[in-house]
């Protein structure tokens, strides 16, 4: 039985994961489960699947869920160095890391140094430190699987090939749920309008990242280094239907896509069983119920975003740390009416323009780029 823990369990993804496992209880155990804030949710979880341990990020939701589970023999513990743990535990095969934001950095380069097969759903991992965290789990001889939906494609179409035979990877992006307004009707756009997204049900961040396209230039760094490949073999098409979740086009003009609905428990199950695969679908899929499937280049007017995270490749260095710090205060202001939907990128832009750059950064480097990033956005958006 494979032991896994789970970083983000009250979250979309961890949800969902948690599903998987329950239809496969004879090839998965939880070992250790870890939430933001959602105490109780967690407590519930914690006990259905009968884990070792439990850890609150949050302190200030520690006792309640020490007293919640009181009755049992659960290990319950708060804070950032107790994830840590949970990751260097021995008595776990696989880390699930479906944490938000930068938080999910220093776990995952944690359970690279213990030799941890790692499902990678925090794509800000990558975004932030690729470099770093590519070169130690290539050293360490351990597995990056992506759980995101983009990726997870990409490397189905890429099974049995060489490397020096792909000619681009395109990767699809439905839009957003902005992608039919005009660059006015953006302006005054509110964040309860910008959480609808038409295809898929993500949590709160992402689905802003998707209507920025944030989240699409995101998957644009993270596929350079996911699968080593150099930026301007990376295209993004318009797909708004969300049916082909990405294509990989190789040197003799053949082109593989992969396609399925908008369901991620097919990338989830995707990753914890490679090589192997889930035995029944989530969901039946028949292609005669999406007998238009259209494809356009992004407008990359309407959306600066997709053209900051390509030359935050380009600059390397401690940039994408910039852009992805930035984008969560933003992002995080953006959510409680602080700021206007146009400010996110602008608060990327100003922060990219005025953070101070590393060109070799080491992981303690990027802490002091992403503080850095995080209060030059407070202070463009006077928060
Ligand atoms: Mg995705």
């Amino acid at each position: 039985m494979e032991r896994i823990s789970i970083l983000g369990s009250t979250g979309s993804i961890g949800v969902q994961t948690l599903d998987i496992v329950r239809r496969n209880p004879e090839r998965f155990g939880i070992t250790s489960l870890v939430a933001h804030s959602r105490w109780q949710e967690l407590a519930a979880q914690a006990r259905e699947f009968g884990v070792e341990r439990v850890v609150i990020g949050d302190h200030k939701h520690y006792a309640a869920l020490k007293e919640a589970l009181a009755d049992t023999r659960i290990e319950v513990a708060a804070g950032s160095e107790a994830i840590l743990d949970v990751v260097r535990d021995t008595h776990c095969d696989t880390v699930v890391n479906s944490l938000v934001g930068y938080s999910g950095l220093h776990p995952t380069y944690a359970a690279i140094e213990a030799k941890k097969r790692i499902a990678l759903a925090n794509k800000e991992t990558l975004v932030v430190g690729g470099d770093v965290i590519m070169t130690a789990a290539k050293s360490r001889g351990v597995d990056i699987v992506p759980i995101d939906s983009e990726h997870s494609a990409i490397m189905q179409c890429l099974e049995g090939e060489k490397r020096e035979n792909v000619r681009n990877l395109i990767i699809t992006c439905s839009g957003g749920a902005l992608r039919d307004m005009s660059h006015e009707e953006l302006e005054g756009v509110t964040a309860e309008r910008a959480l609808q997204h038409p295809q898929w049900t993500m949590g709160a961040k992402i689905t802003i990242d998707s209507a920025t396209l944030v989240n699409k230039g995101f998957e644009v760094i993270e596929a350079r280094w996911l699968f080593d490949i150099e930026p301007s073999k990376i295209k993004v098409v318009i797909h708004p239907q969300s049916i082909v979740h990405s294509m990989v086009e190789f040197t003799d003009g053949s082109v593989k896509a992969q396609l399925g609905t908008a369901d991620m428990r097919t990338p989830i199950s995707y990753a914890l069983l490679y090589p192997d695969r889930a035995k029944e679908p989530t969901e039946n899929f028949s292609i005669l119920d999406y007998p238009t499937l259209t494809f356009a280049a992004p407008d990359r007017v309407k959306y600066p975003a997709l053209n900051i995270a390509y030359e935050c490749l380009e600059r390397g260095g401690t940039a994408a740390c910039v852009m992805n710090g930035s984008n969560e205060v933003a992002v995080a202001a953006f959510l409680k009416g602080k700021c206007g939907y146009l400010d996110i990128v602008g608060a990327i832009r100003y922060a990219l323009d005025n953070a101070t750059f590393v060109a070799k950064p080491t992981l303690e480097d990027y802490t002091a780029s992403n503080t850095e990033a995080r209060q030059l956005a407070e202070r463009f958006l006077r928060l």
